[in-house]
């Protein structure tokens, strides 16, 4: 079972480590943009499980230029091993809402490093205009361009609870227009959304088993402080699986999963002074060292209940 070198899911370390030679560093980047979904233009809440740094709780400050971001994000990761090559990620708010000339300026900015490898953008699949589809396009004619979309569940009533503010079929079309342009797609998605059960879940893996994706983002679902699914925890808990729970389920869904496709994360790491539950999720060495051994024990591996 060594497809993936040692792992037996198709990681992202993997396939970075098989084009680039060496493992390849995320700098996370803040472009001083917001959210359609908190600036009234789709909703003003904005998704019930969103910090109020707009899910970049770990993106540089939108105060420095991106070349100031970049280069005090390479200063960080050299202090612990010395990296050459990165990604310039895109991850605070909605990373295409801004006007397309703007948007070009930053993308270029991030990517006039040489060690910038790829240019990673997080986005809502609602913000990617025939203009915006342009410069992506652009940008990625000179280094690759990823995108990042928000999907976490196919099912109409969680996206509604979790005031998504977008259909399937917004999705669907990103995913074509994106793809008509050779951009990597990469596809969020959130487990144990409340009232969700297992094979909910399991549906939007199957889903997306089926999509033109190169990417997926398994993210356990966070509560985090301050935010509207913090106050609905607080008022009626609903159901937080703890780590054996979660990694069990994992077990199942990385065996469904097409095993084309990468998996960019496993649990999520919500930043530690924000999160409510669930808090075993914090010690990450652990959760992946106990996932590894249950694939092991299991003798799971991506795609071993995949059919095409
Ligand atoms: S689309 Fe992204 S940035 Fe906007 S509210 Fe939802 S999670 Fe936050």
């Amino acid at each position: 079972m060594n497809r993936w070198g040692e792992k037996r899911y198709h990681s992202l370390d993997y396939d970075l480590k098989n084009t680039y030679g060496e493992k390849v560093y995320k700098i996370t980047l803040n472009g001083g943009m917001t959210c359609p979904n908190r600036d009234g233009t789709v909703g003003t809440g904005g998704c019930i499980f969103c910090s109020s740094k707009g899910s970049g709780d770990f993106a540089g400050s939108a105060s420095r230029s991106i070349s100031e971001q970049i280069t005090r994000g390479k200063q960080d990761l050299r202090k612990k091993r010395p990296v050459h090559s990165y990604i310039a990620y895109f991850q605070a708010f909605t990373n295409t809402y801004a006007p397309a000339a703007r948007l070009e300026e930053l993308y270029l900015e991030a990517i006039q490093d040489p060690e910038v490898k790829i240019l990673s953008i997080a986005t809502r699949p609602d913000c990617l205009g025939d203009d915006v589809l342009e410069v992506l396009d652009r940008i990625n004619q000179i280094k690759p361009v990823w995108v990042e979309l928000g999907l976490q569940t196919i099912h109409p009533a969680a996206a509604s609870y979790i005031r998504r503010g977008y259909t399937l079929s917004i999705f669907e079309k990103a995913v074509r227009d994106l793809r008509g342009l050779g951009i990597t797609v990469i596809v969020h998605t959130i487990f144990y959304l409340p009232g969700e059960s297992q094979e909910e879940m399991l549906n939007t893996i199957d889903y997306l088993n089926d999509m033109d994706i190169q990417g997926i983002k398994l993210q356990l679902l966070h509560i985090l402080r301050d935010t509207d699914l913090a106050a609905d925890y607080a008022r009626q808990p609903f159901h937080v699986p703890d780590m054996m729970e979660y990694i069990q389920f994992l077990g199942t869904c990385i065996a469904r999963l097409n095993p084309r496709i990468t998996i960019h994360r496993l649990t999520g790491d919500g930043p530690e002074e924000l999160l409510i539950a669930p808090l075993w999720t914090s010690n990450k060495r652990t959760v992946l060292n106990t996932l590894h051994r249950h694939l092991k024990e299991q003798d799971i591996w991506q795609g071993k209940e995949y059919h095409d």
